[in-house]
């Protein structure tokens, strides 16, 4: 740290994204990727876009947000777009935060560090022992409220109408409704967008679209926190997209057939792995993602991460109390399943 730096960020603890390591080919379960490639047609319109790169993109990003509108059965005012969800996320903890933001004790990283960021009251709600969300706790609070739907790392999810409950409570601050993983196996409430003006629900094509790489993330409510958002965007950085990204977005909406089946095959893996686990004496709990959270009951999670590791098998082990003895587990494609399950089975036997 220099002495330049101003001394609200002095503190701040920067977000420490999950390791990408380039010393050997691993099997790589820690990043919540994909397994699958981008969708048909995807890499020729990247191709295609290249050449004109000498060209500022679409600011107002009009294709784009139309066929996100035509897809969720909303208007284009209804649909913000920037280069990955965490942008996203910054931009809404920027508008819609404070004094006082709220969000889970245990949940995705990045929220302590954008309360940080801009100086609010950070105020985490643990979770229950179960390690779910109890939306009782979410009832009249003053701030601004962000929740992950499926949560992350647990990969459990809320109902819709827990999460009406929550957004009737707070009818005064802005509910983050984060889905970044609902397309996996949870309900999400864009339907509610059309019902609450609080709501902001936002997704990205990072998991369940194959485009982690390409950096595209989007938002849904109502049009006026859209045009809030917009109003950020263009105070920061309009042309956060650029263009191969927003072609590749285009190509991925067109093909979203293959995107809903690559979805399928993720969750019939983690069905089968989910018993494997349990099999070896693993708790794992009920995932509605494309990553399971487990922990056994003989060996710790920071033993196993540095067991698979060693042996090619990545996976994130976050070292804070109440999860400590937690792997979350990316689900890969069945081979690689295959890989995590045998280097589980040598590491606890050899124990
Ligand atoms: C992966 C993830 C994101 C970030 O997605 P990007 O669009 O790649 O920035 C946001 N929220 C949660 C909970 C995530 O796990």
């Amino acid at each position: 740290m220099s002495r330049y730096l101003i001394d609200r960020y002095q503190s701040l603890e920067a977000y420490v994204p999950g390791e990408q390591p380039r010393d050997m080919q691993y099997v790589k379960l820690n990043t919540n990727e994909s397994p699958y490639p981008p969708a048909p047609g995807v890499v020729e319109a990247v191709q295609a876009e290249a050449g004109r790169l000498q060209l500022y993109s679409d600011p107002v990003c009009v294709e784009l947000r139309d066929a996100l509108a035509a897809r969720y059965g909303v208007k284009r005012e209804n649909v913000f777009v920037s280069n990955g969800s965490d942008d996203i996320l910054n931009f809404a903890f920027m508008a819609f935060g404070g004094p006082r933001a709220y969000f889970p004790d245990i949940s995705y990283g990045f929220y302590p560090v954008y309360a940080g960021l801009h100086g609010l009251e950070a105020h985490p709600i643990p979770l229950r022992q179960d390690f779910s969300i109890d939306p009782v706790d979410y009832m009249v609070l003053d701030g601004f409220i962000a929740i992950a739907n499926p949560n992350a790392p647990t990969g459990m999810a809320l109902e819709i109408g827990q999460i009406e409950d929550i957004l009737r409570a707070n009818p005064d601050h802005v509910v983050l409704i984060d889905e970044a993983y609902v397309d996996f196996g949870a309900e999400s409430c864009v339907r509610l967008t059309a019902k609450y003006d609080n709501l902001l629900v936002v997704q990205t094509f990072s998991k369940s679209r194959s485009m982690a790489g390409a950096r595209l993330g989007f938002a849904i409510a109502n049009e006026g926190l859209i045009a809030d958002l917009e109003k950020i965007k263009f105070s920061t950085n309009p042309y956060s997209i650029n263009r191969m990204t927003l072609a590749a977005g285009l190509a991925t909406l067109k093909a979203d057939d293959v995107c809903t089946a690559n979805c399928r095959r993720v969750v019939d893996t983690r069905e089968v792995t989910v018993d494997r686990l349990r099999q070896m004496g693993f708790e794992v709990l009920p995932s509605k993602a494309n990553f399971v959270f487990a922990r056994h009951p003989h060996s710790g999670g920071g033993f196993l991460y540095r067991q698979l590791k060693a042996r090619g098998v990545l996976v994130r082990h976050f070292d804070s109390p109440r999860i400590k003895d937690f792997l979350r587990i990316t689900i890969g494609t069945p081979e690689q399943m295959d890989v995590l399950c045998a280097a589980l089975k040598h590491i606890l036997e050899a124990e």
